[in-house]
């Protein structure tokens, strides 16, 4: 399908593009506006040769040497390292291992381990579903604590957390709405309660300037493989505030973690730093991966992706706006710069069938039940073109009606 042509102040806008540069790192395919970057960044070009050599060269010819050779055994904490300058954490607080489900386990169990005594966990019920079932499993080991839900048993998170609350696991942006929050202003009211703050920064790390040591979070979680493009199933990272460390506990206490692993002692001795989050063997090719990911976005300023990001969601309602109001759809991301993440969720009875209908023109968005579109903008490699002609595909889908054509309905395992 043949996209539109661009005006020229839409041109002008990507030729003054500090960042522009950067979509030759990725491999894109052609003919597409990949808007699901907030789902499964697309690949690197450094991937390729990254995996390559850790294939051919450190695995194949180095084989178990390649655990010193090739600093396998450190990755974890040289990426979470690079991780970390991402998200405004000093070095040797973030760890790259395991998956961010795994990690919320970890950190909810650390959070727990720094507040005996203490009988509530405090969550959001609108957050992705991963981290609420965790919560729930961690809570069903502790017999005495109580998981509490902002929009089940009080309207606000801030109305949940009082001197009873131990943790608070909280997303800093909202993966169905796009709802940024404020970080400084949330993590001081849950410490003013003496509680442990956990943030999950699946959809703002490597989009939005997050400032874990400023904000004094205590524990934050993500995955990798959505804006940091680091690939499918890549490792995901914890991050332990340094005052935690010595103190923390957590019950995957497995050898990685433990002070002396090649010592091969019979009882559990944990890491005095962030390695005392780990727990076993990681998959050491996804992890090369993660570097390249990585590489394709460190060196530029996280102030010029988040402004970018604003100025992409910001073109893409600006341009939709009229037609949603005509057709019924509405747009439930904030307006507000200081509250928006980097997707625009439109909600639309018929949503599932409009995605399709724009997957079809090359136009990639998701949805999540029950009507919710998603569109994710990575100013990484997406222009203020890409962005118009998502606008002019969308605007024709619904204008036209093009998506009640049976076969955008046809349900698929993965939407
Ligand atoms: C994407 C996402 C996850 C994914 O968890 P996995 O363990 O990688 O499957 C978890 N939490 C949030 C908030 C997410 O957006």
């Amino acid at each position: 399908m043949k996209l539109a042509s661009v005006p020229r102040e839409i041109e002008q806008r990507d030729a003054a593009d500090p960042l522009r540069h950067l979509r030759a790192r990725f491999h894109l395919p052609q003919g597409r506006v990949y808007l699901a970057g907030n789902s499964l960044g697309p690949a690197p070009i450094a991937a390729f040769e990254e995996v390559d050599t850790a294939l051919r060269k450190e695995w194949a010819e180095g084989l178990v040497g390649s655990w010193n050779e090739a600093n396998w055994f450190t990755l974890t904490d040289e990426l979470g390292d690079r991780i970390g300058a991402l998200i405004g954490a000093a070095k040797g607080q973030t760890v790259a291992c395991d998956s961010t489900s795994i990690n919320v386990y970890k950190a909810l169990q650390a959070g727990l381990s720094l507040r005996p005594g203490r009988t509530t966990v405090v969550a959001e019920s609108a957050s992705f579903p991963t981290d609420l079932y965790v919560a729930e499993g961690v809570v069903a080991g502790h017999p005495d604590v109580e998981l509490l839900l902002e929009g089940v048993d009080g309207p606000r998170i801030e109305d949940l957390i009082d001197e009873r609350t131990a943790v608070v696991l909280v997303n800093h942006v909202d993966y169905k709405t796009g709802e940024l929050r404020d970080m400084a202003a949330l993590t001081r009211r849950i410490h003013e309660a003496g509680a442990i703050a956990v943030w999950d920064l699946c959809h703002s790390a490597g989009v939005i300037e997050v400032l874990l040591d400023e904000a004094e979070a205590d524990f934050a979680v993500g995955c990798t493989y959505k804006y940091l493009n680091c690939g499918p199933g890549s490792p995901a990272f914890i991050y332990a505030a340094a005052r935690h460390h010595t103190t923390m506990r957590q019950p995957l206490s497995g050898w990685w973690g433990h002070a002396a692993p090649f010592a091969f002692e019979t009882g559990y001795r944990p890491d005095s730093g962030a390695r005392r989050l780990l727990c076993g063997t990681q998959p050491i090719l996804s992890l090369r991966a993660l570097g390249a990911g990585l590489s394709a976005i460190e060196d530029v300023d996280m102030a010029d992706i988040r402004a970018k990001s604003l100025a992409l969601t910001g073109l893409f309602m600006d341009l939709v706006e009229d037609a949603c109001r005509a057709h019924g759809a509405t747009i439930v991301t904030p307006r507000k710069e200081a509250a928006r993440g980097s997707h625009v969720s439109i909600t639309f009875a018929d949503g599932y069938a409009v995605v399709q209908a724009l997957i079809a023109r090359g136009i990639i968005g998701d949805f999540r039940a029950p009507d919710m579109m998603r569109f994710g903008f990575a100013p990484a490699y997406l222009s203020f073109a890409d962005t118009y002609q998502a606008a002019t595909a969308f605007i024709d889908v619904l204008t036209s009606g093009s998506w009640r054509d049976p076969r955008y309905s046809r349900k698929r395992a993965v939407t």
